[in-house]
């Protein structure tokens, strides 16, 4: 019975409307981890369609500037023939770093919510906090926390995965130099 949601609390609506949008920038981070891309996703909303999304793409593209967010933004600026983003909601997996907290204040962002923290490079709180800074002539409304969980789990079980892949291919080299020694 908890499952049926039924709500008129236009604040608690909202909620469920942003945990909808993280959920499609889930969708975006699990086909970044197919690729072997570190599991992070992104949309653009604005008034209710998605108008652009991108998932990490930093490995295949060889591109240090491939982060979820600047192909999501490159995605709804060409959509919306200009490159400001007004009135659009930018939802992604991971707080964003300075290089996209860059983008989103060049864009005119007016909303961002993310998913989890980035305790190393986080521009949103975590080692700064671009969204606020009164010397940028932009300010973004911030929510952090949705689906936070999920989102969190998705990178820690992709950094598990590797790390027990890198031990087993460690292993392995061990195993062939005893089966071939002096080689
Ligand atoms: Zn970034």
């Amino acid at each position: 019975m908890a499952r049926h949601f039924k709500n008129t609390d236009p604040a608690d609506l909202g909620d469920m409307q942003d945990r909808g949008y993280m959920q499609e920038a889930l969708v975006e981070a699990s086909t970044a981890a197919r690729l072997g891309e570190v599991p992070v996703g992104a949309v653009v909303v604005k008034d209710g369609e998605i108008i652009g999304r991108g998932h990490n793409l930093r490995e295949t593209s060889n591109d240090p500037t491939t982060h979820a967010e600047m192909i999501a933004i490159r995605q709804a600026a060409a959509a919306l023939g200009s490159w400001r983003l007004i009135d659009c909601t930018l939802y992604v997996t991971l707080e964003p770093c300075v290089m996209c907290m860059g983008a989103i204040i060049l864009a005119r962002v007016p909303t961002l919510v993310y998913g989890c923290r980035d305790p190393r490079v986080g521009a949103v709180g975590s080692i700064y906090d671009f969204s606020q800074d009164e010397r940028f002539n932009h300010r973004v409304a911030v929510t952090e926390g949705v689906l936070g969980q999920q989102c969190s789990d998705m990178l820690s079980s992709f950094f598990r995965q590797l790390r027990a892949e890198k031990k087993r291919r460690k292993q392995r080299t061990i195993e062939n130099n005893q089966e071939n020694p002096g080689e």
